[in-house]
């Protein structure tokens, strides 16, 4: 099996693209920034849904996404941006069958105003919730999981579910990345090992260290 990417002792993730370390949670910079301020959250444990995170694990990975929200507005100008977890592992499935990588569930967040919910509405089933809080009570199962959120805190978060066994596979292996990046209007960067986005990683890297001196207090 391969090294898992997320689970932090591996040290795939580098010190220095790890922005933000909580007691259960951290968020980082992977490679592979689609654009700039691309970030991922994920808990230290190697597990494989946020539907499988204990309370606690959620309500930081919450204040989390909060401040990267924060991050985006102020640094990008970003009015809206954009979550999503492909819960592949919601079911159950610890390796992706593709890739053979371990799967250790990420939150994504991309400083990006797309319509991914239209783009998915026709190929599953939608259930709309409030957000990453009610995973663990709505599903049981491989899903996905998409939010948009404002700078006034109003959120459009649904959960994708499949509505056949067909569908459930599609769930479990599919990639949400290259959708994306079409949507985004930069179908090259759809595969990370195609569009690295090191220098967009360095750039991220050093403005999100910019903006946490200036307006996060030190945790000590
Ligand atoms: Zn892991």
């Amino acid at each position: 099996m391969k090294r898992c990417v997320f689970c932090l002792e591996n040290g795939v993730l580098r010190a220095d693209q790890i922005l933000l370390r909580g007691k259960r949670v951290y968020a980082c910079a992977p490679r592979g920034q689609l654009v700039e301020g691309f970030a991922a959250i994920a808990p230290y444990a190697c597990v494989g849904s946020v539907s499988q995170l204990s309370r606690e694990s959620v309500a930081e990975l919450d204040e989390m996404v909060e401040m990267l929200g924060r991050f985006y507005r102020e640094t990008y100008g970003c009015e809206r941006w954009l979550l999503y977890e492909q819960g592949r592992g919601g079911g159950g499935l610890t390796v992706d069958p593709q890739d053979g990588f371990p799967i250790h569930t990420h939150l994504c967040a991309l400083p990006l105003d797309i319509d991914l919910h239209a783009a998915l509405a026709e190929r599953f089933r939608s259930v709309s919730i409030r957000g990453t809080v009610d995973l663990a009570n709505t599903v049981d199962g491989p899903y996905l999981y998409v939010e948009r959120r404002d700078h006034k805190d109003r959120r459009d978060a649904r959960l994708y579910l499949p509505s056949s066994p067909e569908t459930r596979r599609e769930l479990e292996s599919s990639r949400v990345r290259p959708l994306v990046a079409a949507l985004a209007g930069m179908p090259e960067r759809g595969d990370w090992r195609d569009y690295p986005g090191d220098a967009e990683l360095e750039a991220a890297v050093a403005r999100f260290e910019a903006w946490q001196r200036v307006n996060v207090a030190p945790r000590r």
